[in-house]
């Protein structure tokens, strides 16, 4: 009778390394006492999910504030939904987002004792691991086909039992071991299973970091460990990975914790120490009907953080936002730093809400509008262009018409104690500043005007005129003003609005109409930056220009 010695031969005839190799070639690592060693584990499927750029953010938080290590293993053993050269592009977008790893994959190339970091050169690993467990009894091959498997399935539904292969339903466990031989000398095509000795009828107690200590039935099924690719499927993968690469902490979202069981069975069964899980809720978005669901890759753009990257928000915010959905506390606290120095903040698992957050775009903006109203305006310049070479060669061109130009635009009401919060992303910058540039400025103007009906083309064109005859840009903001309303009492406006309304008789409007009749003549909008600065950077010849196209033209 063939032994399981035997039998794991006839599988693996040329897998002579064993575990204790792979232990000594895998040392502990030296790391200072508490030091958490974390990974991030996509799958390259050509998409960055906002979820997975949220688990790479906590996982490089919890390895930095640790003195840890964070790495990237790219999980590419499901062929089929591969996409070639996304890996690098993964590693490409998490680095805008600063989150960077200190080993493991790396796009274009891996670093680190602990690799390879791509599963698919772990091939020679996994069948060391899978050979051992078949010696020890604990993993089978299996024959069964789709057919057989579906009629299994059937005859559990019809008798309300849980469904999978698993104790007496786990046919090829009752084989013998020369039948097993047999049939892969024969060469039958065969998966390699875990053989389980669970019961789902017991509970056991698991612990997570984010969810504390609670009870799931014990796994029981005789799961795929072995892929009939040659290749191990994700439970087996994981198990042996964060075994070998050191994992202390696996961070991953909450659609694992269903699978736990299964992982923590194989872990018992190698007879090695299980990692820390801590299982993210996801984010979540209300739908129509005012349900909350995941955030879903093909209904929403905020699930692909390539749509963040191509709108222009700065990577920050982010950065910042989700942070805001890690831990509660996050919030209040970078409030009172001012939106400075995220790096201080101290994560704790413990903190994190377990009511998946609702993803609010409001907030996201809110974070934006205050960290670019914080840069001055050569750090608005750079990232301006980094972004426009991407995304956006308009907006490159019309920046580098005039670097300087560009930069006074931006520079509006910017640099002082409480700057303007009007920029939250770069996607519709060029709309806003596009009346600065006079070929823009002419396409505006040839659409009609948003002036109000309560005042005749003659009274405008007479207020224009006298502006544009005496109204000096040579004062401060509020020398300035007080000449405009001057203006306004010589054409009877009045010189605040609450003398009009108290004697809408005595005056045509007030010294904001006029100044209204001023910006639209001059950006084509009844909202634009502080205008005594659009004014000084358009300067005094574009703004009598403009004055007189826009009369001209009634
Ligand atoms: N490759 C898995 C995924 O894409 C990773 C899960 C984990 O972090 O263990 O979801």
């Amino acid at each position: 009778m063939i032994t399981n010695q035997e039998l794991a031969n006839i599988i693996f005839p040329d897998v002579k390394t064993t575990l204790e190799d792979l232990e000594k070639r895998y040392p502990l690592r030296q790391l200072p006492a508490g030091a958490e060693v974390t990974r991030f584990a996509p799958s390259p499927t050509g998409f960055l999910h906002t979820g997975s750029l949220f688990t790479s953010m906590i996982c490089r938080k919890v390895a930095t504030q640790t003195h840890g290590v964070f790495y990237v293993r790219l999980e590419d053993t499901d062929t089929k939904r591969e996409i070639q050269g996304s890996g690098e592009q993964l590693l490409d977008q998490l680095s805008l987002f600063n989150v960077t790893p200190d080993e493991g994959y790396l796009g274009d190339h891996q670093k680190g004792n602990y690799g390879p970091y791509v599963q698919s050169e772990r091939a020679d690993i996994y069948r060391i691991a899978i050979k051992h467990l078949i010696e020890i009894g604990r993993a089978y091959p299996c024959f069964c086909s789709p057919e057989e498997l579906n009629e299994i399935r059937t005859k559990q539904e019809a008798a309300k039992l849980v469904p999978g292969y698993y104790g007496q339903f786990a046919k090829c466990r009752f084989l013998t071991n020369d039948e097993k031989a047999t049939r892969i000398l024969a060469g039958q095509p065969f998966v390699v299973r875990y053989k389980s000795n669970g019961n789902h009828a017991r509970k056991i107690r698991v612990t997570d970091l984010v969810r504390g200590t609670f009870e799931i039935a014990e796994n029981d099924q005789d799961v795929v460990i072995y892929k009939s690719d040659g290749l191990p499927t994700y439970h087996f993968a994981h198990v042996v990975d964060d075994h070998f690469m050191r994992t202390t902490t696996v961070i991953r979202g909450e659609e694992w914790i269903p699978s736990l069981p299964i992982h923590l069975d194989l872990f018992q069964a190698m007879e090695w120490q299980p990692p820390f899980y801590a299982h993210l809720p996801v984010i979540q978005k209300l739908d129509e009907n005012g349900n909350k669901r995941k955030l879903s890759k093909r209904l929403d753009s905020e699930a692909a953080v390539s749509y963040f990257l191509q709108d222009g928000y700065p990577s920050e915010a982010l950065i910042m936002y989700l942070m805001t959905i890690a831990n509660s506390n996050f919030e209040e606290w970078i409030f009172q730093q001012k939106f400075d120095r995220m790096e201080d903040f101290a994560f704790t698992f413990s903190k994190m809400s377990l009511d998946g957050a609702l993803f609010d775009l409001g907030k996201l903006n809110f974070f934006a509008r205050e960290i670019l109203s914080k840069k001055n305006k050569d750090e608005i310049y750079a990232m301006v262009t980094t972004y426009a070479k991407v995304y956006q060669p308009k907006l490159l061109e019309v920046v580098y018409r005039d670097p300087n130009y560009f930069k006074e635009i931006m520079n509006i009401e910017r640099e002082k104690e409480n700057p303007r919060k009007d920029y939250e992303k770069f996607g519709n910058l060029l709309d806003s500043i596009s009346f600065f540039y006079d070929d823009f400025y002419e396409d505006i103007i040839k659409e009609k005007l948003p002036f109000s009906d309560r005042f005749s083309p003659e009274l405008i064109s007479s207020v224009l005129s006298k502006i544009k005859e005496e109204l000096s840009l040579n004062q401060d903001e509020q020398s300035w003003f007080g000449q405009m309303k001057e203006i306004g009492e010589s054409l009877r406006f009045a010189p605040n609005g609450k003398l009009f309304k108290n004697n809408p008789d005595q005056y045509n409007g007030s010294v904001a109409d006029i100044a209204e009749m001023l910006r639209i003549t001059l950006t084509g909008k009844k909202n634009s930056p502080n205008l005594y600065y659009v004014m000084k950077v358009l300067g005094k010849a574009r703004c009598d220009k403009r004055i007189e196209s826009v009369i001209s033209s009634f």
